[in-house]
């Protein structure tokens, strides 16, 4: 069994639609394959959009909507025709009108809480399963489709909800031991609580939602189809000469998504690693593309064992000195503890071997907070001239050289 994900522009076209739906065709005549789809490309940005606009009394949020209705429409107009084409429509026309209802409640209260930003975000993923589903059947495909939200139960971490594995996996093991269609499709990014709330996994979760079904089946691999043909050695974007990369190991695939490569989610990769099942990036508008294996085996040269190189930008490194620290315990605890206490997320962090100096990367977005709060907590010894007030400096990158066995290495 092999598990496929299918991301935003894999089906944000009718044509392309088609390309995904040749692809698991022709896996499935050897294997029986489950399908995780994304929302078609956009729709969950046009959703953030439309509610953004209703909370704050801006009845503009109609033309998001009608934008995210002609979308769907369109697809449907060119996937499917006769009873197909009703039916899929009445279907996803009722599911739009319960979108319409829920914006106009955002619009008169004005407000979203977390749990209804969840319960909007859904409805890009339900939808876009339920079109796909109907044109494979209309294909002649042996295909069932399955509402994830049934199988995957989280905490109540609204927007970013953690998956309660036990539960889930024992869910997903039991629909499978009694559903046996060749292919089978699921929505991604979505779930449920323990209490039966709509909930989300995080922006980009349908990765993950596809990870967490392979590691609960043993699938024999996960395949992660997107627009670009593997993960490349860096940015393509900003280097003509990037290519993609064929073979990388879980680590190396994990820093360079950590840092900048877009194709992969990282907590997406745990499940599966720790079951050692084979990760393969593809390209859904260019299949016969090799694409990039991420597998537990370290494959590099011992002459050059880097990978890629990638980058973060907007840091704000902040240094944290002063000779009161020398020879002091206790000092980068109190540091990262009231980063942490502000919820603010560390992204790089070293210590002078004087123990003069702690510097820290934050986003630039978290650096006035940070600031604040940090020369707060070392007031006293501020004003004992123990140390310096903390020193900013922002609109820096991360940029990250990346490879196994790469420490011995000069
Ligand atoms: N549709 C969701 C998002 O755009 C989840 C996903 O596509 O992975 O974040
Ligand atoms: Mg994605």
């Amino acid at each position: 069994m092999k598990v496929l994900k299918f991301g935003g522009t894999s089906v944000g076209s009718s044509e392309n639609i088609k390309k995904v739906t040749q692809i698991v065709k022709s896996k499935s005549e050897n294997t029986s394959v489950t399908l995780v789809v994304s929302a078609v490309g956009g729709i969950t940005d046009k959703l953030m959009n439309a509610s953004n606009k209703a909370i704050q009394k801006d009845i503009e949020y109609k033309f998001d909507f009608d934008l995210i209705r002609n979308q769907h429409s369109e697809i449907m107009k060119k996937l499917l025709e006769g009873v197909s084409l009703t039916n899929t429509k009445e279907l996803v026309f009722e599911k739009l009108n319960e979108l319409e209802k829920l914006l106009e409640g955002i619009y008169l209260v004005n407000e979203l809480s977390s749990q209804t930003t969840d319960k909007l975000l859904s409805f890009g993923e339900l939808i876009s399963s339920l079109i796909i589903f109907e044109y494979m059947q209309q294909q002649g495909l042996n295909v069932q489709l399955k509402n994830s939200q049934n199988l995957i139960v989280t905490d109540s971490n609204f927007t970013n909800a953690k998956v309660q594995f036990e539960e889930t996996n024992e869910n997903i093991i039991n629909y499978f031991n009694t559903n046996n269609k060749m292919i089978t499709i699921l929505p991604g990014f979505i779930s449920k609580s323990e209490t039966g709330e709509i909930t989300t996994l995080g922006r980009g979760g349908s990765d993950y939602t596809a990870a967490i079904i392979a590691a609960a089946l043993n699938a024999e691999a996960l395949e992660i189809w997107t627009d670009v043909s593997g993960m490349y050695t860096t940015n393509p974007k900003l280097v003509k000469q990037a290519r993609p990369i064929a073979e990388l190991s879980y680590l190396e695939a994990i820093e360079l998504s950590h840092f900048g490569a877009k194709v992969l989610y990282p907590p997406a990769v745990l499940p599966v690693l720790t079951k050692n099942i084979p990760i393969k990036i593809k390209n859904t508008l260019a299949p016969e593309d090799p694409g990039t294996s991420i597998t537990n085996k370290v494959k590099n040269g011992q002459n050059n064992p880097i990978k890629g190189i990638s980058n973060v930008n907007d840091i704000t490194l902040l240094t944290l000195q002063g000779n009161g620290m020398v020879g002091i315990p206790g000092f980068s605890k109190r540091l990262f503890e009231t980063l942490a206490n502000e919820k603010i997320n560390i992204i790089i962090t070293t210590q002078a071997s004087s123990e003069h100096s702690i510097c820290v990367g934050v986003t630039d977005s978290d650096a006035q907070t940070a600031k604040h709060a940090i020369d707060k907590e070392f007031e006293n010894e501020i004003s004992l001239h123990k140390i310096d007030p903390i020193v900013l400096e922002s609109k820096l990158s991360i940029v990250a050289v990346i490879g196994d066995r790469m420490k011995n290495h000069q």
